[in-house]
């Protein structure tokens, strides 16, 4: 572009500026004065441009794209954007889950997994992870367990003791440790991995019948992963390899897919179900309820500003729509206010009027005023009402993903099922699923672990947790860890 053809820079108040260069000064060498009114904007929006990261989630990046219905599953579902055909809008975040928002992109972590549907009928998000499972299974621990992932108080540096002290005084953890000391524990690329509701979700038809259902968005690019070694040697050589890849890969015009299955299980199989189908820790084998395809979710635009467009992104559970409902999962339950609540706190109340959190559909809320509102709001500002405002139609979006409940108030796991306890299906992963060498990786990144900073007692009861799981597994664990300490 020519010189005389760019635009004018201006002030935020869309005023000329006369130079982008120099400060207004008193001669060419006196000093700066106060009343550069645009010196002190750049100066002072500066100093405001970062916000809060997010706790945990903080390093991650994302991108635009669309899912597209490709089979008929209107029998379970009258979500609009699961019928047949139909095509939506969509935003995905990755990110790892402990690390800052500077971290390396392949330290072993769990990947976040995060789908913001734009639909007809308001935002649906699907904040979900690579792994099926999670480390808990109530929201008590939730907070308790990523502090003991993070950094500690006195010298502010990540501690295994810390981590191995949690996991093994909270055995649930079992499966989902298991999973993330296998090879999916670091992914190649986010490409290059699953995305799991890992919760179990309501779907409702439009004749009002339940389902119980789990999501599986499966690669189109095939499963790839590091080893250790090599991320170790990209998390110094390229802190950023996860984000660079996915933004040069849509750059380039190789638009990432997924294919979206359902597991589906009808309402009444839940109550004797030989697992508690919410427990978080838990997978449904696919023997039990077999995949069901959906549709396809491509990528194929990249943000233009990161930080408005993926930053400022803001997904949450509670953006359920008609046709898809909660379940029992306490984990669930608590994610529900924490999300919206972290959303408040980081962004601010009016978060959903940043363009990427706004519906592509109307809103109609008696939300008002609050700090950064940038609608306007009409009036009536109450209902009821008897002056045109919205009204609530409870006839055509009733309150349908309900389930009973009884009994009284306790602080209690939940009750176990027949097939229920915490190491069953973390040692079907180690001998079902994975081959002798892929345990002999799964061995040595445990032993690598430990042998960073695990202390007695922890180191001990990490060798029986592993033992707890598979006998054979922990006894060679074991030796290794042990043979490595008589050396050094
Ligand atoms: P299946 O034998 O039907 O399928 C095995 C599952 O394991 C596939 O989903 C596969 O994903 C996945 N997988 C393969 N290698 C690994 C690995 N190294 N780490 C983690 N997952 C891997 O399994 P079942 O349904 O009978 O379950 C057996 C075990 O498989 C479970 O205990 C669970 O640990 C694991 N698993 C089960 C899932 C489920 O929803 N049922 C989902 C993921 C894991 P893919 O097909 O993409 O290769």
């Amino acid at each position: 572009m020519s010189e005389d053809k760019r635009k004018p820079t201006t002030t935020d108040a869309g005023i000329p500026v006369a130079s982008d260069e120099h400060s207004l000064s008193v001669g060419p060498d006196g000093p700066i004065v106060l009343h550069d009114h645009y010196l002190i904007e750049q100066m002072a929006n500066f100093n405001r441009e970062r916000i809060p990261e997010r706790q945990p989630h903080a390093k991650g990046s994302g991108a635009f794209g669309h899912f597209q219905v490709t089979e008929d599953v209107s029998r379970y579902t009258k979500a609009a954007l699961f019928q047949p055909g139909v095509k939506t809008d969509v935003l995905m975040r990755f990110s790892t889950v402990a690390g800052e928002r500077g971290s390396p992109d392949t330290w072993r972590d769990p990947r976040g997994f995060s789908v913001k549907f734009y639909t007809t009928e308001g935002n649906y998000d699907m904040v979900g992870n690579n792994t099926p499972v999670f480390f808990i299974r109530d929201p008590m621990k939730f907070q308790h367990f990523i502090r003991s992932q993070k950094r500690r108080a006195d010298n502010n540096l990540r501690d295994n003791d810390m981590q191995w002290d949690f996991w093994t005084l909270s055995p649930e953890s079992a499966h989902q440790v298991t999973w993330l000391m296998g090879d999916r524990g670091i992914p190649k690329t986010w490409r290059h991995m699953n995305g799991y509701s890992s919760h179990t979700y309501m779907w409702v038809n439009a004749e009002g019948e339940k389902f119980w259902v789990k999501y599986h968005f499966k690669t189109d690019q095939g499963i790839a992963c590091l080893t250790q070694e090599q991320a170790d040697t990209l998390a110094g050589q390229d802190g950023d390899y996860h984000t660079r890849d996915l933004y040069n890969a849509i750059a380039q015009g190789e638009f990432p897919s997924w294919t979206l299955w359902m597991q589906i299980m009808p309402f009444a199989d839940a109550e004797t179900y030989r697992y508690n189908p919410f427990d978080l820790t838990k997978v449904w084998p696919h023997s039990d309820y077999p995949l069901i395809k959906v549709g396809t979710l491509q990528l194929n635009r990249n943000p233009t500003d990161n930080h408005a467009q993926i930053e400022q992104a803001a997904f949450e559970p509670n953006n359920l729509v008609p046709g898809i409902g909660l379940s029992p999962d306490k984990m669930l339950m608590g994610r529900i206010f924490a999300y919206a609540d972290a959303h408040r706190a980081r962004l601010g109340v009016n978060y959903k009027q940043i363009p990427v959190n706004a519906p592509q559909s109307p809103v109609n809320s008696y939300s008002k005023d609050g700090a950064m509102r940038i609608t306007p709001v009409s009036d009536p500002v109450y209902a009821p009402n008897s002056k045109g405002g919205p009204a609530a139609d409870g006839e055509r979006f009733p309150t349908d993903s309900v389930w009973e409940s009884g009994g009284e108030m306790v602080r209690a796991p939940y009750s176990l099922r027949k097939d229920d306890d915490d190491v069953s299906q973390a040692n079907q992963l180690i001998n079902q699923v994975m081959d002798d060498a892929a345990r002999e990786r799964l061995v040595n990144n445990v032993a690598g672990h430990l042998l960073n900073g695990v202390q007695e007692p922890v180191l001990s009861r990490a060798f029986e947790y592993w033992r707890n799981i598979d006998r054979a597994i922990g006894d060679r664990i074991a030796q290794k860890v042990q043979a490595a300490h008589r050396q050094s």
